[in-house]
């Protein structure tokens, strides 16, 4: 593991740590990634064996309270577990070429799962993985069901070599006391319907060891070459969907004591529903895959706008948003009592993936820049969605930045995280 930063006056600086080192073991345990690292390094002295420039030394630590000042370099692309499988709806497979490398990566990777919360589909995994999730109790991780049924998930995830199927993996990982949360990308026509229905029957009777199952449609963009014809959910089926999931929250919840069955926020925009309250999300467990976030969102919204005297009038600035979550924010907006003529919400629409992307998070700065481009005004600013740039180095998906941006339109552009406040104190402070 190499060692990326390391934190001043902390337990790693007195021991004479710098970034670069590579940590080879931990009191005399040879280390493969960092979870061996944070499964040994959890004693109060620590024995570190270190190499530097090609020579190998002893390090003693002395943990004083939790953190150990110690923050260790991502894994390389090279070490990462990468999938065999050829879903048919494989996001990665719908990329256009020449994106940065990193975003073709197909990990999939039960290390990522527990670090990282990435979903993995177990059809890979050894009986050397296994035992380690369980020895070193890896949980929660997050597992891309798609289907029970052997033959159909076989085939949505593109026929892999070995058998796909799920259930006998989640029964041994539970049987362990593994706990995680599962998810059904929704394909229409494919796995949903009678199979979505035995997909969840069959998963129930492993609560809680699977504590959660996701919902989330299928996305398709403009760039599916070669590939199995999909389409996407329809607001019908929309509709449909939210009424058999209210039906399965309420059967679980007698039987389980938990609604167990989410549907992604998608789902309820596309429907033109009103999204659950905030008790039907249990915590908001999976609120990083879109279970929850646009009512965490709105509450957050409610809460800030009380808390302020009035709603700061008279700002002229331009808020960028995608064209699923466009129609609320103003919405809000306006309840909060702020003008729309002057707070302006550009819903904006993704040319690059195509119309069928209507997220904030897979926007594009050509987009937003084509779109702005031609509004009649922008203000004194124009706010982007943090979740529109690469965390670390705040880049859109297309490699432009920000200040690109601002250049091209002529106006600062802001970059604003995904919560109410910030979001109402960007627009007080531009
Ligand atoms: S598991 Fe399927 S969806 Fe995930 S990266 Fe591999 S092919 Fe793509």
């Amino acid at each position: 593991m190499t060692v990326a930063a390391v934190a001043p006056r902390s337990a790693a600086a007195r021991a004479g740590l710098a970034p670069g080192d590579r940590i080879v073991a931990v009191n005399g345990r040879p280390l493969r990634d960092a979870i061996d690292f944070q499964f040994h390094a959890g004693e109060e002295q620590l024995a570190l064996t270190v190499e530097r420039g090609g020579i190998t030394a002893a390090k003693r630590l002395e943990r004083r309270g939790s953190g150990l000042g110690l923050e260790l370099a991502p894994p390389r692309p090279g070490d990462i577990a990468t999938c065999a499988n050829k879903c048919v709806f494989c996001f990665i497979h719908q990329l256009p070429k020449g994106m940065r490398r990193s975003l073709y990566v197909k990990d999939d990777d039960f290390r990522l799962s527990f670090l990282h919360g990435n979903y993995i589909t177990l059809s890979d995994l050894d009986d050397a993985s296994f035992e380690r999730i369980i020895e070193q109790r890896l949980s929660p991780l997050y597992i891309s069901v798609h289907a029970t049924d052997p033959e159909l998930r076989h085939a949505l995830l593109g026929r892999p070599r070995h058998s796909a199927e799920i259930l006998p993996r989640l029964e041994r990982l539970a049987k362990a006391g593994i706990r995680m949360h599962a998810q059904i990308v929704l394909c229409p026509g494919l796995n949903d319907g009678a199979h979505l229905e035995r997909t969840v029957a069959e998963l129930a009777p492993l609560h809680p060891h699977v504590a959660t199952t996701a919902i989330v449609p299928v996305g398709l963009t403009r760039h599916r070459e070669r590939l199995p014809a999909l389409r996407s959910l329809t607001p019908d089926e929309a509709r449909a969907l939210a009424a058999a999931a209210d039906g399965w929250q309420r059967r679980a919840l007698a039987e389980l004591g938990s609604r167990f069955v989410f549907l992604a926020d998608e789902i309820y925009l596309l429907a033109g529903l009103p999204l659950p309250d905030a008790i039907a999300y249990e915590g908001f467990p999976v609120a990083e895959d879109g279970i929850g976030l646009v009512r965490q969102f709105e509450d957050g919204f409610a809460r800030s706008i009380a808390r302020r005297r009035r709603p700061d009038h008279g700002q002229s600035l331009t808020v960028v948003t995608g064209e699923l979550f466009a129609p609320r924010l103003r919405a809000l907006l306006a309840g909060g009592g702020y003008d729309p003529a002057a707070v302006r919400v550009a819903a904006v629409p993704n040319d690059f993936f195509g119309p069928a992307i209507g997220v904030a998070g897979l926007l594009t700065g050509r987009d937003i820049q084509r779109h702005l481009a031609q509004a009649p005004e922008l203000g004194r600013a124009v706010l982007v969605p943090a979740v529109a740039v690469r965390d670390g180095d705040g880049i859109f998906l297309d490699d432009l930045t920000p200040a690109d941006l601002a250049r091209d339109l002529g106006v600062p552009v802001r970059v604003v995280q995904p919560t109410p406040s910030a979001l109402l104190n960007a627009i007080r402070d531009s």
